[in-house]
């Protein structure tokens, strides 16, 4: 039961302090999670913290792939007009 940071991940650094188990350490390109150390917060906070303060949508994923901050959720863009940019672009 752990999470991952993905290669959206900007290098802000605002995860690293918040962990409660000092999980989270560079590793080139971006930051990594220690699978060993990583409980997910659970027992300790409500929600996992390094998820709560990062403001990169899909940076962190939980071990299914699935993003804690979704597409749009942070921007509050509709993930249509997102995909569609992307598209475009
Ligand atoms: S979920 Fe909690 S324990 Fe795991 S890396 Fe994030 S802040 Fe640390
Ligand atoms: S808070 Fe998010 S963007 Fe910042 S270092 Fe952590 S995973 Fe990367």
């Amino acid at each position: 039961m752990a999470l991952a940071i993905t290669e959206t991940c900007v290098n802000c650094w605002a995860c690293v302090d918040v962990c409660p188990n000092a999980a989270i350490a560079w590793d080139d390109p971006v930051f990594a999670i220690d699978t060993r150390k990583c409980t997910e917060c659970t027992g300790e906070f409500a929600e996992a913290q390094c998820a709560a303060i990062c403001p990169i949508e899909c940076a962190i994923v939980n071990e299914l792939g699935e993003a804690l901050n979704p597409l749009g959720s942070l921007t509050g863009i509709p993930v249509g007009k997102l995909l569609a940019l992307k598209e475009a672009a």
